[in-house]
């Protein structure tokens, strides 16, 4: 008999090549088939007409094609499609860019479907590159109510995924709900089984958000509930209590050369009160680039060293670990605190007795072991993987000690969306920047502006600043044409900024190497630093002002935000400068996303248009795992968030080990093993 675990070849309309196409979606089983939902409905009945569209407004019209033709713009170097697309009503402009192959795929006649925001030119309402779709006479028995659309795959139309769910619903009596009915009274959710139905082939919005509702529930509950159980855990072990010295901490804060923010204060305190406690603190700080978050940790291994005990520091590279070595040898320079480097190439024989220890992942190769260790810290964590960051808790050599746990990120995260993300975790945030610090002016160059850039960032080295150059890729055999770093430095070095020095930084350098030459810079014995993304995360030279980005299509908002964050960190005003070179592959949307850089500043915001630009799947590398749209918006949604981790808690302190509830435990084994926690 067909089931649930059936292969999908098991169903009528399945031959070996459409189970092939199927698999190339992930799916294999009829269950696989039933949890693959759609990512937008269409919705037919809802069309507006062209004669009623408002300006700046979304929109969904159907139309036919009354005029369709590519142009080259030779100035932005790419192709644009203009069509004109007629209703009963009116017509409407429509615009997409480098998408030559449209205008063989729509034709002159074709009726359309299209979804998009509506602007205006000289000519009247416009769409600029909405969704479309082409109607055929047959498909329009399809476009009645709310019709799904499911990511599907080369052959394999959404009209076939259709008829396939159709044939697997008769199977969703079979889903067992393993979610305790008494929540899903509590919350008002629908039965599983139920809500699938729903998703694929729901009446009206309502059962959409029904079925959405209680689909997303899964995601926030299992991860809440993984969450109080890794909480569960830790309070049941023992850290070294650290007495917070308030004599000293206050002399060394009226010994900077700045005022604390009160976001610094406030986290600063927040971390050494958890500190102070018998059990192990498990915080994240979390603060956009240019902060100050290393401050803030400085107080707290300040504390640490007081105490007699150790800390730990890990970060991602061997470049910011000897950075965070120099900055804190000089910031406790009144102590005598010894302070030792543990990289890959770098054994410090002093670790072993150190006070405090800046390391990279060497520390986890090395299996490393520390008496008294009271603190560990891991900056940059999303460079580093959950279980790396895990690690970090076993330092200390007796294993009945568990050092106070911090982890720090610049990745701006709404705080409804860390607590989803890491909810085992308590948060620290530092949402204030320095007194003083002027926004990073930042400008999009383009082809014909270059000289004049390069003569700007003359006077600006003239005055006694330094620049940044990043760059893509390392060499010239690099066949997507990047703007090599090497080929890149010659020519600044030799052809545009002869009189001027210029250095090389890259991932290919030996970690001697790379150190010198960050030391030279930081010495003002390099003005112009060409390099590759090595740079991106925590470095610190408050004398560069200047950030030049060469092939800025190439990087991702979130990182070009972090390349940015290089400058602008004194009240020097600094200037961040991209460039692009794909020409022809300059998308509408990338310039988009390089044009919102150019008008936001602060993390979040950028975070929240990357999420729109990109979809769900690849936001602002918080998630891989490719959720469907909707699991992410829940994800924001701080309410059904509190409610998951509510029950969450509930459950675990009646039930610790889940040995009550056993379709739960399965469940959370299965979710473990294919799901990331980030
Ligand atoms: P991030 O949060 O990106 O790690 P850093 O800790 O590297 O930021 O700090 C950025 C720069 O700001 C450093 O040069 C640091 O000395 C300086 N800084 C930190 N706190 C303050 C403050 N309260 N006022 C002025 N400058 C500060
Ligand atoms: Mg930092």
């Amino acid at each position: 008999m067909i089931s649930l675990d059936s292969n999908i070849t098991e169903l009528y309309r399945v031959g070996k090549t459409t189970a092939k196409l199927l698999k190339k979606l992930g799916l294999e089983t009829i269950s696989d088939l039933l949890f693959y939902f759609p990512f937008r409905y269409d919705d037919f009945a809802n069309c507006e007409s062209i004669s009623e569209l408002r300006i700046g407004e979304a929109a969904q019209i159907t139309g036919t094609i009354e005029l369709i033709q590519n142009k080259k713009s030779f100035k932005r170097k790419m192709y644009v499609t203009e069509a004109m697309v007629s209703d009963d009503s009116g017509s409407l402009k429509v615009i997409w860019f480098n998408q030559p192959y449209l205008a063989k795929t729509f034709r002159a006649g074709d009726k359309l479907s299209l979804a998009g925001k509506v602007t205006e030119d000289y000519s009247g309402p416009t769409m600029i590159s909405p969704v479309a779709e082409k109607i055929s006479a047959g498909s329009l028995l399809h476009t009645k109510g709310l019709i799904p659309n499911y990511h599907s795959t080369e052959n394999l139309t959404q009209k076939q995924i259709r008829y396939l769910m159709r044939e697997a619903m008769a199977l969703t009596n079979q889903v067992i709900d393993w979610l305790p009915s008494d929540i899903a009274r509590r919350l008002g959710l629908t039965p599983l089984g139920q809500a699938l139905e729903l998703i694929h082939f729901p009446k009206s919005y309502e059962d959409i958000t029904a079925a959405q509702t209680r689909l997303g529930f899964t995601e926030l509950f299992l991860r809440q509930l993984k969450s109080a159980l890794i909480k569960q855990e830790l309070q049941g072990r023992q850290s070294i209590p650290i007495k917070f010295h308030e004599k000293e901490t206050k002399e060394f804060v009226a010994s900077l050369p700045f005022k604390l923010t009160g976001a610094q204060k406030k986290t600063a305190w927040e971390i050494l009160r958890d500190l102070e406690k018998p059990i192990p603190m498990s915080r994240l700080l979390e603060g956009d680039v240019g902060s100050g978050k290393t401050l803030v940790i400085a107080l707290a291994l300040l504390n640490v060293a007081l105490n007699k005990k150790k800390s730990v520091v890990m970060v991602p590279t061997a470049i910011l670990a000897t950075q965070h070595q120099q900055y804190l040898t000089k910031l406790f320079a009144a102590y005598d605190f010894k302070i030792a480097l543990l990289t890959g190439s770098h054994k410090d024989e002093e670790a072993a007795t150190a006070d405090i220890i800046v390391g990279t992942h060497a520390l986890i190769q090395k299996n490393v072991k520390f008496t008294n260790l009271a603190l560990a810290v891991v900056d940059e964590q999303h460079r580093f993987g959950v279980g790396q960051r895990r690690k970090i808790l076993d330092f200390n050599s007796l294993p009945s000690q568990t050092p106070h746990f911090l982890s720090m990120t610049a990745t701006p995260i709404p705080r409804s969306l860390a607590l989803t993300i890491y909810g085992d975790l308590d948060l620290s945030i530092i949402n204030e920047m320095p007194l003083g610090r002027l926004p990073v002016i930042t400008k999009i160059i383009s082809e014909d502006e270059r000289a004049t850039a390069y003569d700007f960032i003359r006077e600006e080295i003239k005055t006694g600043r330094q620049a940044f150059v990043v760059c893509p890729l390392i060499d010239e055999s690099d066949k997507l044409g990047a703007k090599s770093v090497k080929a890149e430095h010659l020519h600044l070095d030799e052809v545009i900024f002869p009189d001027l020095k210029v250095g090389l930084l890259h991932g290919k350098l030996k970690p001697k190497e790379k150190e010198a030459i960050m030391a030279a810079f930081l010495n003002k014995e390099i003005q112009i630093l060409v390099a590759t993304a090595v740079i991106e995360v925590g470095v610190d030279v408050p004398n560069a002002t200047l950030m030049i980005i060469e092939g800025a299509e190439r990087f991702g908002l979130a990182q070009l935000h972090q390349f940015r964050g290089r400058v602008g960190r004194s009240d020097m005003q600094s200037h961040c400068l991209l460039f692009t070179s794909a020409g022809e592959k300059t998308s509408a949307k990338t310039l988009e996303r390089l044009a919102a850089l150019t008008k936001y500043h602060d993390g979040l915001t950028l975070a929240k248009i990357d999420l729109k630009l990109r979809g769900a799947g690849e936001t602002y590398g918080l998630m891989q795992s490719g959720f469907p749209e909707f699991d992410i918006l829940s994800l924001f949604d701080y309410e059904k968030i509190k409610d998951a981790q509510d029950e969450a808690k509930t459950l675990i302190a009646s039930d610790p080990g889940l040995l009550k509830h056993p379709l739960i435990k399965a469940k959370l084994g299965a979710w473990e093993n294919h799901a990331h926690l980030e």
